[in-house]
């Protein structure tokens, strides 16, 4: 796992090269390689999954191409990163990314690779953070990444200009729930290593204000009042919403 500015990188390290998940921002590259070069392996890095289109996930793309790697993920990442895309919740418009940068190994529902020693099992997880979300999991190691599909210590982002929404967040985190045990390493999109107990904290959090939310919304109260409800307040000192703040876009 490499920690910076941008979604958590999860690596796979060993004689064949590395593979990498998320590749950060393009100005962070350099780091970023030399990073890996100086501490861990001179091997070049051969592979880059991307657990969705965000610019924190995918801005390193192109660079790492022109070094060689190649680019895999979900085909709706490739669809999302060759166009222009605008995300309501930030009010901000994306530029298409140039053609360097866009996966050149697109998959559906699932893909495996055999590298280093590791049976890697990729799964898209629809509709959840984004539309073209995957979660990575290292079966020999015992470690998943979970993309942005769990930001460890904060409340999620749903992505609906991207096609997300609650209610397949709330199945895609079961589904990783599904897949592993509680001795799984879990790298989560954003923050700290974390593990079965805090995720299944997180579908509860998840869950309960879902409720609370829908109870609200038959009882036909208005928008401005969910919001002055306070709803999260159990939750708020465990998970932060400084999604605009920090290592984000
Ligand atoms: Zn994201």
């Amino acid at each position: 796992m490499q920690v910076g500015k941008g979604g958590n990188i999860g690596l796979s390290v060993r004689d064949k090269g590395v593979l990498l998940i998320d590749s950060q921002f393009n100005q962070l590259t350099d780091k970023i390689l030399s990073a890996i070069n100086t501490r861990i392996t001179d091997k070049p890095v051969k592979f880059v999954i991307n657990t969705h289109w965000h610019q924190d996930h995918t801005g390193g793309n192109e660079n790492l191409v022109n070094n060689g790697a190649t680019v895999i993920a979900h085909e709706n990442v490739r669809e999302r990163l060759s166009t222009e895309q605008f995300v309501d919740f930030l009010n901000k418009t994306f530029e298409a990314s140039p053609l360097n940068a866009l996966p050149t190994i697109n998959y559906n529902d699932s893909i495996t690779f055999y590298f280093n020693d590791d049976k890697i099992d990729v799964y898209h997880i629809p509709n959840t953070h984004t539309d073209g979300d995957s979660i990575i999991y290292f079966s020999k190691r015992n470690v998943i990444h979970t993309g942005d599909l769990y930001v460890n210590g904060r409340y999620p982002f749903i992505d609906r200009s991207s096609g997300s929404s609650i209610d397949g967040l709330i199945i895609g985190i079961e589904k990783i729930i599904s897949i592993i045990d509680d001795e799984t390493k879990i790298i989560s999109g954003h923050g700290l290593l974390s593990n079965l107990d805090e995720l299944q904290d997180y579908l509860i959090m998840l869950k309960d204000i879902k409720q609370q939310v829908l109870t609200m919304v038959n009882n036909c109260t208005t928008l401005d009042e969910i919001i002055k409800s306070d709803i999260t307040a159990k939750y708020d000192n465990l998970h932060s919403d400084s999604l605009l703040i920090q290592n984000f876009f």
